[in-house]
């Protein structure tokens, strides 16, 4: 049975809405993650398809949807909220507190023109990304269920419905801070900060000390989507968690040929959620979180003045915090476990190749020390003379190999693949779907067997753009 507990739904009213999740015709689950059920005192729902996508309320939940604003593109929203997400409630573990949510469950009070419904497409998608990322040890919302409707969801043509359970440390977002800040009501500013103090950082002092620990969180994430070639897509201040999980796995994709200015999304015309703008706009949004807490940090510091000194001060850190991470996460890829001065230019000297050629991410640092990297440059002079001078930086370090074969990703969710799989779903075969949540829960394993999924997408294969999806 599972604990819930619902601190959230003990906040004041203006925090969330009291919704009813929408029944579906004829739930199915497609995948269910048993680890995680487990964790979560839920093993049951492996058989509960009906709870999964909302037809049935577990004992103890309190459906609710969160309210919250927005810089979407840099455009201010003031009132957002789960539009198509309806959180169940929180459940307590051995392990922590985590909200379970149901995105595809129906409208809700913030769903404006939208459906409230979730597609096959964006739910697969989310279920097989999301729970790569947490076998990589990257901070990120799971991944609990991703379950059939029976229902047809209206895009640009008819698809099948979904729904994904997703679990996270909680959905409080820079936008929820945003939300109350735009309406000057401190003391709910207060309670959030005192909230996602009991969540998250319950060590922080202060105010202060909580937007300390939600800067380095994010200064930790960030670092770590750069290890894996990873474009969030839609790095608006309502996808960003203040937990530092990675949250809302819409237009996202992992880069093939490196480019380090890739962008994939669609709607992010001008590329402002590029794979290389990807920590200038996390500071961005953390400036936005800054100015959200002026008000609250004033009244306990006793002048405004103060207050927006230190907020910059900390705000100020974030740049040297990503880069002392990116410099730990791309030592690890290099199989260098104390970074030293000369490591940072040795790294991006490699990327530098990489980007001239595209080539291709993943394969070249999964392949580091063998042909299968080497065979990624056409300049093979170049490649080879920094092989060198790698192999130089390497004999101080013992446990390369090993360091290595845990930071590089052997197999990662390349969007053609992903593709594929969602195609195949919608036409009734979850195989490629299950076959690739499977193989992605142990990335750096590699069997004969799916030595195909390594391989970059072929010209026909390559997907240009991804979507929201919504
Ligand atoms: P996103 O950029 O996907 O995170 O979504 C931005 C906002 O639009 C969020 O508040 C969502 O809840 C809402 N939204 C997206 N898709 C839908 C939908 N199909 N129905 C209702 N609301 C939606
Ligand atoms: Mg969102």
């Amino acid at each position: 049975m599972p604990q819930f507990d619902n601190s959230y739904a003990r906040l004041p009213d203006q925090f969330y809405s009291r919704v009813e999740p929408d029944p579906v015709p004829s739930p199915e689950i497609i995948l269910f993650n048993t680890e995680l059920a487990q964790m979560l005192g839920v093993s049951d729902w492996a058989e509960r398809p009906d709870i999964l996508t909302g037809n049935t309320l577990p004992e103890g939940a309190e459906p609710i949807a969160q309210v919250y604003a927005a810089h979407q593109f840099g455009g201010w929203v003031p009132r957002l909220g789960d539009g198509r997400a309806i959180m169940l409630g929180e459940v307590v573990t051995d392990q922590g507190r985590f909200d379970i949510q149901l995105k595809g469950a129906g409208r809700t009070p913030y769903s404006r023109n939208g459906d409230g419904r979730n597609w096959l497409g964006p739910v697969l998608r989310e279920y097989i990304v999301s729970e790569f990322m947490a076998a990589m040890d990257v901070p990120t919302t799971r991944a609990l269920a991703a379950t059939a409707t029976g229902a047809k969801v209206q895009r640009e043509q008819a698809y099948p419905g979904g729904v994904i359970t997703r679990v996270a440390a909680s959905h409080i977002r820079v936008g929820t801070f945003q939300y109350f800040a735009a309406r000057s009501d401190t003391e709910a500013v207060k309670q959030l900060v005192d909230h996602v103090r009991m969540r998250h950082f319950a060590g922080a002092v202060g105010t202060i000390g909580v937007y300390e620990a939600i800067v380095a969180a994010q200064a930790k994430l960030i670092a770590k989507w750069m290890g894996l070639g990873f474009v969030h897509g839609v790095m608006n201040t309502d996808n960003m968690a203040v937990s530092g999980e990675t949250i809302d796995y819409g237009p996202c994709a992992f880069i093939d040929g490196y480019a380090a200015n890739a962008v994939y999304s669609s709607i992010d015309r001008n590329g402002r959620y590029a794979f290389d703008q990807q920590s200038n706009i996390a500071g961005w949004n953390l400036a936005q979180l800054g100015s959200s807490l002026v008000l609250l940090l004033a009244e306990e510091l006793g002048s405004q003045e103060t207050a927006v000194e230190v907020l910059t001060q900390t705000l100020n850190a974030f740049p040297a915090l990503f880069q002392a991470e990116w410099q730990a996460v791309f030592c690890a890829k290099l199989g260098i476990s104390t970074p030293q001065d000369g490591d940072v230019e040795l790294a991006q000297e490699l990327l530098n190749l990489m980007d001239k050629e595209r080539a291709d991410f993943t394969n070249v640092f999964a392949g580091l020390g063998t042909q299968v990297a080497r065979d990624e440059f056409v300049d093979r002079d170049a490649f080879d003379q920094w092989h060198a001078k790698w192999q130089t930086r390497l004999k101080d370090e013992a446990n390369s190999a090993q360091l290595m074969a845990q930071s590089n990703p052997k197999l990662i969710p390349r969007t053609h693949r992903l593709e594929q799989a969602i195609q195949a779903a919608v036409a009734g075969d979850f195989a490629p779907a299950k076959r690739l949540a499977r193989v992605l829960s142990t990335p750096t394993h590699l069997d004969e067997t799916d030595t195909d999924l390594t391989r970059p997408p072929l010209a026909h294969e390559v997907v240009p753009n991804t979507f929201c999806g919504t």
